[in-house]
């Protein structure tokens, strides 16, 4: 019998939905303000009060699942789910159950190879809504803020996929990218409108069963489910060896003592009491919805990464900084990539050289003035025309730089700013060889050890033609035409 544990991991995820009203009322989903000053009967679970569904949220919902391109059904349907704690006024939570809005799904990834992989298997995604939040106060004792209360939540939940905290992390920072860029949440960790928590479980790797899977809450970094799967599975794999089993249970990660610590055993399904939610009707996913929810598949984060790099030659890491989205206008996240995509695929420049000046004068400029681009004077075309110059040696990286560091801060076109400063390299021929010529002339001496195989000395010629443009002339055809004087 082996002796070699395998981990298995699922994730689930919580995202608020960027939706101004609440799940089932309209009461604002603003964050951070006076506690308990967006509540109503609804949500604050009195007795009489009736729900009613949010649309926004529905359609958020219904982008998400088709982004991870899950089978969409007919008819969703929202259940109760009971429990009794103090952030849940109504005693029960409205969720979907056995009708989510999606199941099956898989979540696009790229691999290192920088190529869409086989993906992540995406069990479920559904809607419900969040609970209120507990705030214990050494002065007051604990206290109650219903504002949360309500808020929409879409819950994303993966198959037990996933076999390192390191395939995790990747997972999780691709989905974080997909919500944000397709509208879905903010997915701000630190404000919790993005949560996960982590399954881990642990079987000998020649079986086929899985081994009890233990829950881990209260991840509240990417750093904290790195560490926490790393810390569980050791944990799980050393009890075993000991002899210890596995309980099914919650724990959550302490942080300062970097470990998980037990919580509560873990409720059963049936424990939950579920059944349908009496007072919402089944949600019938019909062509309006369909509609309103529709986008090309095309333009999820991993994709639109794939064709920087795939066509258009951007470098892993420069793909995923046009992404980054500093953004506008009006906050939209693929504003730097489409201004990329316009000054290569519209206007002819190169990628490579076109990323590299993005990623590095352009984003230096506009983090420095914290400004967006659309607030500066740089268009794509200005941008490629800049590209190209360069690529026809009329002007050198350095010039280009330079050009592009005045448009941004000073406005103008190109060939204005390359004149007034006088950044235009002389690659005339004519220019090239009177230059070349004189500068021969006054340095026979040179030119004689030239001719007697001091073939090196050509770049202290170089040099004195260089000073004699004033820096004006590629250098690199300087160099050719002395060759073309001197050794031929
Ligand atoms: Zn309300």
């Amino acid at each position: 019998m082996s002796t070699e544990y395998i981990p298995t991991i699922g994730i689930e995820v919580h995202a608020q939905l960027e939706t101004k009203a609440k799940m089932f009322c309209p009461c604002s989903t603003h964050y951070g303000d006076q506690p308990n000053s967006h509540v109503c009967p609804v949500c604050m679970g009195m007795p009489g009060s009736l729900p009613r569904v949010n649309r926004q949220a529905v359609i958020l919902g219904l982008i998400a699942a088709r982004a991870m391109r899950c089978t969409i059904p007919q008819t969703a349907q929202f259940s109760r789910k009971h429990y009794f704690y103090p952030d849940l006024p109504k005693g029960y939570q409205i969720t979907m159950y056995q009708y989510p809005i999606g199941t099956d799904g898989v979540f696009e990834l790229l691999n290192e190879q920088d190529k869409i992989d086989a993906g992540i298997e995406i069990e479920r995604v559904h809607l419900e809504e969040d609970s209120g939040k507990l705030i214990h106060d050494a002065q007051h004792g604990s206290l109650i803020d219903f504002n949360r209360a309500g808020i929409p939540l879409l819950e994303i939940v993966t198959k037990p996929v996933l076999k390192s905290s390191r395939d995790t992390v990747r997972y999780l920072k691709e989905l974080k990218r997909t919500l944000r860029f397709l509208g879905i949440s903010d997915v701000n960790m630190e404000e919790g409108s993005f949560r996960c928590e982590v399954n881990i479980s642990v079987h000998l790797s020649d079986t086929e069963e899985f081994g009890t899977k233990v829950e881990v809450k209260n991840l509240n970094s990417f750093r904290a489910v790195e560490r926490s799967i790393d810390y569980e599975i050791k944990r799980q794999i050393g009890d075993l060896k000991k002899g210890i089993p596995i309980q099914h249970e919650t724990r959550g990660w302490d942080e300062k003592e970097e470990k998980t610590v037990h919580q509560r055993y873990k409720e059963g399904a049936a424990d939950y009491r579920y059944f349908p939610e009496p007072d919402l009707p089944d949600l019938l996913i019909d062509g309006e919805v369909l509609d309103e929810s529709a986008f090309d598949l095309e333009d999820i984060p991993v994709r639109r990464v794939r064709a920087l790099i795939g066509r258009f030659g951007v470098s892993s890491y420069g793909a995923d900084l046009l992404m980054s989205g500093t953004g506008s206008p009006e906050d939209n996240p693929y504003f730097i990539a489409d201004f990329f995509v316009e000054a290569v695929h519209t206007h002819g420049a190169q990628g490579t050289q076109t990323a590299n000046l993005m990623i590095g004068p352009i984003f230096e400029y506009l983090k420095k003035t914290r400004k967006s681009l659309d607030q500066t004077e740089l268009t794509p075309k200005k941008l490629a025309q800049v590209v190209k110059m360069v690529a026809k040696d009329e002007l050198s990286s350095a010039s280009a730089r330079m050009v592009i560091d005045v448009i941004l801060e000073w406005g103008g076109g190109v060939m204005d700013v390359v004149k007034r400063e006088g950044l235009s390299e002389v690659t005339d021929e004519d220019e090239l060889t009177k230059l070349v010529k004189q500068v021969i002339e006054e340095n026979q001496q040179v030119v004689e050890q030239i001719r007697k195989g001091k073939v090196n000395a050509i770049g202290a010629l170089v040099g004195v033609a260089m000073k004699k443009s004033g820096g004006q002339a590629n250098p690199k055809l300087v160099n050719e035409k002395f060759q073309e004087l001197l050794l031929k």
